[in-house]
Parts: C-alpha cells; sequence; structure tokens
C-alpha cells in the first residue's frame, strides 16, 4: 500500500474502533521473514523471541503464526510473559525465559513446563534446589557471558559451574547459550572474539548443543549458528545488519489521521516553547499520535511523516497525543480532517525513523502505542 489515502477502509475503521492511528501488522510478511531466517541458517533451526509483547507486535498472534510455519521455540525476557504465552502454545512448543526466574517463581515454571535460562550459579541453585523438592527432573538452558557482562555466567565461573552440572543430576540442559553484543555491525571485531570464547565454552560443555545467533548473527555466517538461532528484530521487519541493504520485508505499516489543519503567515510559533517559527506562509495539519503513542518527543522538529510520497516535516514540539507536520508540500486541500499519513510504510522504514528519533528500530516497535486500532493481515 502507499501513502494514498484509504477513505474508506479509515471511515469503517473510525466507526469500528474510535481510533485515529492504524497499525497493520503483515502477518504473511512475518512468516516469510521466519521462512527466510530459517533458510539462512539451516540446517540449525530459528526459534523466535517474541518479549516485549513480539517487540510490540503481539506476542499471542505473533507466537501463533510462528508456529504455524513450523516455529516450536519461543523465547521472551521474563517470567510474566511467559506465563501468558504458554498456555497460548500447543505442548511440543517451548517457552524459554531469557531472565531466567526471581526467587519465588521456580514452582510455577516447573508447573507450567516453562523453561529458565539460568544465568548465574545463583540461579543454578534455585533451580535445582526446585528439583530436588518436586523430586523430578527439571529443563533448563545454560548462558555464558562471552564478552557483554550483562547476562550469563562469567568465565571464571564456568569450573565452578561445570562441578555443579556434573554432581547435580536435577537439571536436563537443553542447550549453552551466549548473546552477541555487535552483531549488527558486521565489522567489529567483538563478533569474532565472542565466538571464540564460545567456543572455548563448548570445550568446557561439549555434551551441550549450542544457541548462539540473534538477528545480526544469523547474518555474520554458520560458525555463529549454533543449533538454534535467536533472532527477534529481522522477524519484525528490522535490519539485521546496520548499514547494509535489509533482506527482510517490513511487517508494519502505521497510518495516523489529521485533526485539524490550518494556514499560518511567517514568524508564527508552533507547539510547546515555540520552538519552531515559521519563515513564510506555512499550512499546517495536526495529526492524532504524540509521544504517549510511540512517536518519540525526540522526533520534536526533526522527523517527517508521508503522503502521497511528499516527505511532510514535524515543526515543533512532539506533544503527548498531537505532532504538527509542516504540509506546505502538498496540494492545497489535499489533507483534511480524517485523512491519513504515514508515519511506517512504503516511504518511511523503521530506520528512517529511528534515525530521526536518535535510537534503534528496537525502541520505535516496542514503544507503539495501545490507542492505534491494530489490524493483522
Ligand atoms: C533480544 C534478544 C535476542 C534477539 O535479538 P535481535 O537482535 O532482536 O535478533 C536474542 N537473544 C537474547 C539473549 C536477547 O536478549
Amino acid at each position: 500500500m502507499d501513502g494514498v489515502t484509504r477513505t474508506d477502509r479509515q471511515s469503517e475503521a473510525a466507526g469500528a474502533g474510535g481510533a485515529s492511528g492504524y497499525l497493520t501488522i503483515d502477518l504473511a510478511a512475518l512468516a516469510r521473514n521466519y521462512e527466510r531466517l530459517c533458510a539462512e541458517v539451516a540446517p540449525a533451526r530459528a526459534a523466535a523471541v517474541v518479549k516485549a509483547d513480539a517487540y510490540g507486535l503481539g506476542a499471542a498472534r505473533v507466537a501463533e503464526r510462528l508456529y504455524a510455519h513450523g516455529c516450536r521455540d519461543f523465547f521472551v525476557a521474563q517470567f510474566v510473559e511467559a506465563l501468558a504465552l504458554r498456555p497460548l502454545l500447543a505442548a511440543d512448543a517451548t517457552v524459554f525465559v531469557l531472565n531466567g526466574l526471581q526467587p519465588g517463581n521456580e514452582f510455577p515454571a516447573a508447573r507450567d513446563g516453562i523453561v529458565p535460562v539460568i544465568n548465574s550459579l545463583e540461579q543454578w541453585r534455585q533451580w535445582a534446589d526446585a528439583a530436588r523438592m518436586l523430586a523430578r527432573r527439571l529443563p533448563a538452558v545454560l548462558q555464558f557471558d562471552t564478552g557483554m557482562s550483562r547476562l550469563g555466567v562469567p568465565p571464571e565461573e564456568r569450573a565452578a559451574l561445570a562441578e555443579l552440572v556434573k554432581s547435580e543430576g536435577g537439571i536436563d540442559i537443553l542447550f549453552v547459550m551466549s548473546h552477541l553484543a555487535s552483531a549488527d555491525d558486521a565489522d567489529s571485531d567483538q563478533n569474532a572474539g565472542q565466538l571464540a570464547e564460545m567456543e572455548r565454552v563448548t570445550a568446557d560443555f561439549p555434551q551441550f548443543l549450542v544457541c548462539f545467533a540473534n538477528s545480526g548473527g544469523v547474518f555474520l555466517g554458520k560458525t555463529y549458528h549454533g543449533v538454534l538461532a535467536r533472532p527477534g528484530i529481522a522477524l519484525y521487519g528490522g535490519a539485521p545488519t546496520a548499514g547494509r541493504a535489509n533482506p527482510m520485508e517490513p511487517v508494519v505499516r502505521l497510518d495516523i489521521a489529521v485533526v485539524q489543519t490550518r494556514t499560518v503567515p511567517a514568524g508564527t510559533r508552533i507547539g510547546y516553547s515555540g520552538t519552531h517559527v515559521t519563515t513564510g506562509s506555512t499550512r499546517l495539519a495536526t495529526i492524532a499520535a504524540g509521544y504517549a503513542d510511540g512517536m518519540l518527543r525526540s522526533l520534536s522538529d526533526r522527523g517527517a511523516v508521508f503522503c502521497d510520497g511528499v516527505r511532510l516535516p514535524i515543526v515543533g514540539r512532539v506533544s503527548m497525543d498531537s505532532i504538527t507536520i509542516d504540509v506546505s508540500a502538498l496540494p492545497e486541500g489535499r489533507l483534511k480532517l480524517g485523512s491519513l499519513v504515514e508515519v511506517l510504510g512504503s516511504h518511511q522504514t523503521l530506520e528512517d525513523v529511528a534515525r530521526d528519533a536518535g535510537t534503534i528500530a528496537y525502541e520505535i516497535l516496542t514503544s507503539l502505542g495501545h490507542r492505534y486500532e491494530r489490524q493483522y493481515r
């Protein structure tokens, strides 16, 4: 779809849900992205990272669709997300919790068959204690820190963990894993450094399968794939590698409705604090989304929206519920109450908006607000 008005659909949609922004999520494109990633890592398999509500797109819909395309491994970050997702998936799917479990969550996790990632000796002991108390074996993934210093057992504790793995029988280790800090930068020497450290991990734990690559890692080559890759952003259309052509299909489209238009003379101040002052007669439109909807305030006086392929700059501050745009480049009368402008679509990618906002595509997606009408295609 291009940037033309969709008046019929829009009035229908407005009548149905009352929204003034429309978030379209293309599940077929999501599935094609999954298949593209599967092909890239074959014969390894691809999991789906669906943390933070599938990067804002809806974990239930995303996971259901990917399950239908053969995905059986789903990673969330927090246990609360696993509790919500687990009942929606068939028994042959596995839900992994990247952060592992907080004390007290072991029994609900064991009950629901949720698999924690064990990041520390403390988390190992907690899970091993639960296995002992339940008098049954419990599954887990072991994460190692290979150079990010965020999560995972650090190199100096590997020997102690190896001892625990040997002496405690209660935990079934499904994979050893680690996470790349710079996988989106194919030229970063941190990638090879982490790969070398991961090879030392697998030398210490040769009996276990390896889970390593995120989206960027998938495109770093075979040596990064292990047996199970963990892509997130690439599924949702984000670029896995910075500065390279994006091999993924866009999944998200976002259109926002116009609330009001006006023409103002030169010297008019626009928005909070009057940060933008017009230099000539200017036609303006105010659209119905703001920072409360995930249109980040850092887009103030920087970002743009599109209509008919024409770039319409954001002028003045982004407000909580609205943004003013300069529409002088469009024919007069082109935009009116209820017309739609494109924030994400064929003229503006996630990466474009992220760049203008001074952030990354991940933050744009996970900030997408809840006042939009969501349409799954
Ligand atoms: C978020 C995350 C991923 C997915 O990363 P993408 O860059 O979105 O592909 C994979 N593994 C871990 C540990 C993560 O935290």
